[in-house]
């Protein structure tokens, strides 16, 4: 079967690049390929009843399928070039800007109306972050929350439903180049394409990593992002999420000098189980409707480590660590801050005494039997900083869930365009390591689509 482009991943990376190619372009053959499945098919088995933790599906519903990672997240669509990804490096800040607004009156038009938007311009947080030793970075944030961000993702299938063709539950095996394009491969078929679009996510790294060895397409990698989510009660930072809705904060350890920040916040949300590759770790989300709030905050606080020579495989240290809490909890550990500082485990009764009332339902542990000491010392002196904009954050009762990791895809080598050495051939969103979000994964799919419209 031929295809004029083909785009690998119905994340948000891959769901963009489908909607502006099909609005310029209406008369090119699409296909999208997704390993996982069609969005009323995801449902994740943990019912916090009979279900407590992750069982390692084959195909983890809250990582792939239509939406991709972003299906079930929060939905916070940060408008910025401070983080969430490098795309401005290859695009030039305005113009990446405009097409995560661009991203962003989209979600608008598809549902996402009437949702909030807010923005750090003018806070005086940033004045009473600094004064703490701490820096709050600039950012606008749409918060969709998981709820609306469903109804988007409903909608922008509905529309693209009778103009792309979709096929869910395909893991695209293998990828080659031909005489005049692409050749993809599944399990029991092999399609052509004069153009294709790799947009696998961070589910996708280790498949990618072979398409780049494979294709000898040079890549870098050299950081992992590890540290732990903090659960607590809501009103200890509300005076951040009603204003801000997500801040991230860094800080500078005065021990190592690491860069410690606070990222993916979820005001009233819950914490949930991630299953990237079979390693078990933590992550938020939370819901717009009020409705389905919780009495607690998280978010992850995370220590960048980068490597040098000779050792390249970031990703692998990440994911030692995270099996290392899944060895000893059997999944995720919870810890109370207080017994973490004491240098005791948590123990049920210890949690269930405990003030905050956990939102996951993960194994009591000892996260310094984890965590290597500099990032758990990292840690613990943020918290301390955090405690004097947010008072209560360090209390006895908060609690830590680790291990979070934030693993980097090895970064692909393209142009300007997004384009590998391979004429034709695209790299975009979390699989290209040069995005680490849904506005500038999207954004990159925007971008890609609009280039080979021009063709
Ligand atoms: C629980 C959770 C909460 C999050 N919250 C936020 C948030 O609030 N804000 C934010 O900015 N970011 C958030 N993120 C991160 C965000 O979801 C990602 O940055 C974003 O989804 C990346 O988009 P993508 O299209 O590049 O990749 P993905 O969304 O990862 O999609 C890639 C898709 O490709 C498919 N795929 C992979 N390999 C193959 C293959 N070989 N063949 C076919 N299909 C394949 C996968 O199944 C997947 O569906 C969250 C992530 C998680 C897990």
């Amino acid at each position: 079967m031929k295809y004029d482009v083909i785009i690998v991943g119905a994340g948000p990376g891959g769901i963009f690049a489908a909607y502006e190619l099909s609005e310029k372009r209406p008369e090119l053959k699409i296909a999208v390929f997704e390993a996982g499945h069609a969005l009323e098919k995801r449902k994740c088995p943990i019912d916090g009843d009979k279900i407590r933790t992750c069982i390692r599906c084959k195909s983890c519903s809250i990582m792939s399928g239509f939406g991709g990672a972003g299906a079930f997240s929060d939905g916070k669509y940060n408008i910025t070039n401070d983080f969430g990804g490098t795309l401005h490096e290859y695009l030039g800040k305005q113009k990446a800007t405009e097409l995560m607004k661009y991203v962003d009156s989209i979600n608008m038009a598809h549902g996402g109306e009437g949702t909030k938007l807010y923005s750090t311009a003018g806070t005086k947080f940033a004045k009473i972050c600094l004064q703490n030793k701490l820096t709050l970075l600039n950012a606008s944030v749409r918060h969709l929350g998981t709820d609306v961000n469903y109804v988007v993702l409903k909608n922008l299938y509905e529309k693209l439903k009778d103009r792309v063709t979709f096929y869910f539950d395909t893991p695209v095996e293998k990828l080659s180049v031909s005489e005049n394009g692409y050749t993809v491969y599944t399990s029991t078929e092999t399609y052509e394409c004069s153009k294709c679009i790799l947009s696998v996510g961070r589910v996708g790294s280790k498949w990618m990593q072979k398409v780049c060895e494979e294709l000898e397409i040079p890549t870098k990698s050299n950081r992992v992002d590890i540290g732990v989510r903090v659960e607590l009660p809501a009103v200890i930072f509300s005076h951040l999420t009603d204003e801000l809705y997500e801040s991230k904060i860094v800080y500078r350890t005065e021990k190592f000098e690491d860069r410690v920040r606070t990222f993916c916040m979820n005001p009233y949300g819950a914490v949930v189980n991630e299953n990237t590759n079979g390693i078990v770790t933590v992550n938020g989300h939370s819901y717009e409707d009020p409705a389905k709030h919780t009495d607690n905050t998280n978010f992850a606080l995370l220590v960048a480590k980068h490597f040098s020579e000779p050792f390249k495989d970031s990703n692998g240290y990440g994911e030692s660590i995270a099996r290392l809490s899944n060895m000893l909890g059997g999944g995720v550990i919870v810890q109370r801050f207080g017994d973490l500082v004491r240098g005791r485990r948590s123990t049920v009764s210890r949690i269930e005494e405990g003030l905050v009332r956990p939102t996951l339902a993960a194994t009591p542990g000892d996260l310094s039997l984890v965590l290597p000491k500099r990032i758990l010392d990292g840690i613990i002196e943020m918290i301390y900083a955090l405690d004097k904009i947010a008072p209560g954050t360090a209390n006895d009762d908060t609690l830590l869930y680790g291990v979070e990791v934030k693993f980097y895809n090895m970064e692909v080598a393209v142009d300007e365009n997004l384009e590998s050495r391979y004429k034709g051939l695209y790299v975009i969103g979390d699989g290209s390591g040069v995005t680490h979000s849904l506005s500038h994964a999207s954004a990159s799919g925007v971008y890609v689509a609009r280039k080979i419209a021009e063709q």
